[in-house]
């Protein structure tokens, strides 16, 4: 059922029950005031009756028909009323409604219930049907008394009854039902014509928005609803309309970013796939696709069904258990070049688990570190040969008798510095490209760190003397070993204690110690929590923050004459990182300027 058709009846509802309540109450009214009327009057009239007959009347004992009736009919004439004269026996002398045999054979009135009461209680009252008239009546009966002695006795003589026929009431409340069944109709019709305009009133503008919410929901973002009025639904038009400007702005925001995202994926130079939790491709980009070999149908496709590469499903299964970034340099087949930097991450899209699988191909990148790895090593390979040649003629010179100069011996030194300097320089290159090409391989032994004490001890002891410093190895003979391979191990060793002794000032200390770590003690570590870690620690001048971070990096040099000058070719700490990283373990350092540095290297003794 509508709004409208409720409505309506709801107001015919109303009206009705006004109208049977107004009738009810009406006819109640009606009812009582036109009966109090009728009784009121008979008792005048009664009154009047009972004075004229007990003046007219002859005396007791003495009635007769000629001389009762003719009065009787006179006095009913005259008051427009039924009125009867009944003796003490209950004989009728007189009645307005019957003449001469008829009223001879009226029946004993004298047990008509209002001639009972008035004998018994003065008055007596009764609404009655009439088989005389074939009428309702209200009766009304007064006992009649006479004067009989001079000192005042009164004597009872007859009763005098008036009646008044109750039809004016009942025609009364006849008629007000009439008025009321009218009323009724004509509520009934102003009922449906004002509800139907009434209700237009506030059934359009819903239409109206049933219509346009029809329309949104259909897709028509742009559909309104026409505000004719400034009352609450009004008011809900505007606000839907404001809400629909909204929505509108919403769509349009989120179709240009959808639109500019779509750029980028599209012209992005890295592959990226959407995979959800069964692993099945929801989205890809078209570098993504190329990349893959994707076929047209790839959407709902499980990525190991297309493209069968386990690293890629090992590198999802991580990122899907761990429920973090997952990171790995894997080989795909389809590419030109085969290596490609691959990311998994674990995006949550409502309910469900996504992941973000972005390729990027970095063979290119790979290919032209090849090229300049190779370079170097070709060239510091080329340049080997001829430096030997030259330090060994230099040497030769200086140590041959001959008559020279002061100059052309300081040459001579000069030429023999810098060749040893320039075939450092060569060497140290040498090994960093061994160590970035991976061709180096580790031959690892389990050593304790305290074999290394005397291999440094007399690399180091001359120089050490020299600059009138302290070497402090506090190694504790308790520590586990460590697998490492025993060279390499000795070059980072090697590399950091001739650096701590480098930039310490005469007179310093440098302290190696050694310790068990059982715990991520240090931020950025990322690898199992047993290593063992070395501190080289110097009391020497320190390395600004800002330089910190790239000490490690080839050729980086805090001071580029003063480490010169050292002896150093800046490649000590890449080709120290280098080994480490080979290792599995961690490189890094802890300095303030002017009172020295400390160089951790941590190496994983787990596999020992
Ligand atoms: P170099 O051969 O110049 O020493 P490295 O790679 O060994 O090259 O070191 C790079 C730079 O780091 C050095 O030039 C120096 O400025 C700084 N450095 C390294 N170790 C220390 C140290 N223990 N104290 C102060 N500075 C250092």
């Amino acid at each position: 059922m509508n709004i409208r058709t409720q409505l309506t009846l709801r107001y015919i509802g109303i009206v009705l029950l006004v109208l049977f309540a107004m009738y009810l109450y009406l006819g109640a009214m009606l009812k009582d005031s036109m009966s109090t009327r009728i009784t009121s009057e008979l008792e005048i009239q009664a009154a009047l009756t009972r004075e004229f007959l007990i003046e007219k009347l002859p005396a007791k004992g003495n009635f007769t028909y000629a001389a009762i009736d003719p009065l009787i009919n006179r006095l009913g004439k005259t008051g427009k009323a039924r009125v009867t004269f009944i003796d003490l026996d209950g004989v009728v002398w007189g009645d307005t409604e019957r003449d001469g045999q008829a009223l001879r054979e009226m029946d004993n009135h004298l047990k008509r219930p209002e001639v009972e009461d008035a004998l018994q209680f003065g008055s007596g009252i009764r609404d009655r049907y009439s088989d005389t008239t074939q009428t309702e009546f209200r009766y009304y009966a007064t006992p009649i008394y006479r004067q009989t002695s001079p000192n005042g006795a009164e004597t009872l003589i007859g009763i005098c009854r008036v009646a008044l026929p109750m039809k004016a009431v009942n025609t009364a409340i006849d008629n007000l039902r009439r008025m009321v069944l009218l009323a009724s109709v004509a509520g009934l019709i102003l009922a449906i014509v004002f509800s139907i305009f009434s209700t237009r009133i506030i059934t359009k503008p819903i239409e109206k928005l049933t219509q346009m919410t029809e329309s949104l929901t259909a897709g028509d973002i742009n559909s309104r609803v026409p505000i004719n009025s400034k009352n609450e639904l009004g008011q809900l038009s505007r606000n839907f309309n404001l809400m629909a400007d909204r929505v509108q702005e919403q769509i349009d925001r989120i179709s240009e970013e959808h639109r500019r995202l779509e750029t980028i994926l599209t012209d992005m130079g890295e592959g990226v796939l959407l995979v959800n939790g069964a692993s099945e491709i929801t989205y890809a980009n078209p570098m993504a696709i190329s990349m893959l070999s994707l076929p047209n149908t790839y959407v709902g496709k499980a990525l190991i069904e297309i493209n069968r590469i386990p690293e890629l499903q090992t590198l999802l299964q991580t990122a899907e258990q761990t429920e973090t970034v997952a990171f790995a340099e894997i080989r795909l087949g389809n590419l030109t070049e085969p290596e490609a930097e691959v990311t998994v991450v674990p995006v949550a899209t409502g309910e469900e688990e996504e992941y973000v699988v972005v390729i990027h191909d970095v063979s290119k990148e790979r290919q032209l570190e090849r090229i300049r790895a190779d370079f170097v090593a070709n060239v510091s390979h080329e340049l080997r040969t001829p430096l030997t040649t030259i330090r060994g003629y230099a040497e030769t010179l200086l140590s041959e008798d001959a008559t020279r100069t002061k100059t052309q011996e300081q040459f001579v030194v000069k030429i023999l510095n810098h060749a040893s300097r320039l075939s450092r320089l060569v060497s140290d290159l040498l090994e960093l490209s061994r160590l970035e090409s991976g061709d180096v391989e580790l031959k690892r032994t389990p050593c304790h760190l305290n074999t290394f004490y005397e291999p440094i001890l007399d690399v180091f002891e001359p120089i050490l003397e020299e600059s009138e410093l302290v070497l402090k190895w506090e190694v504790s003979d308790s520590l586990p070993k460590v697998s490492v391979d025993h060279q390499l191990f000795m070059q980072v060793l090697v590399n950091l204690i001739d650096n701590a002794i480098k930039y310490t000032p005469d007179s310093g200390t440098i302290t190696v110690s050694a310790e068990i770590s059982t715990s991520e003690a240090f931020e950025g570590a990322n690898i199992a929590s047993e290593e063992i870690i070395v501190h080289i620690k110097d009391t020497g001048i320190g390395i600004p923050m800002e330089s910190q971070p790239r000490v490690f990096e080839r050729f980086y040099r805090v001071d580029k004459g003063r480490a010169r000058e050292m002896g150093g070719t800046g490649l000590g700490l890449a080709i120290a990182k280098h080994i480490v990283l080979r290792h599995n373990g961690r490189i890094w350092l802890e300095s303030t300027l002017g009172a020295g540095s400390v160089f951790h290297v941590a190496i994983p003794y787990t596999d020992v």
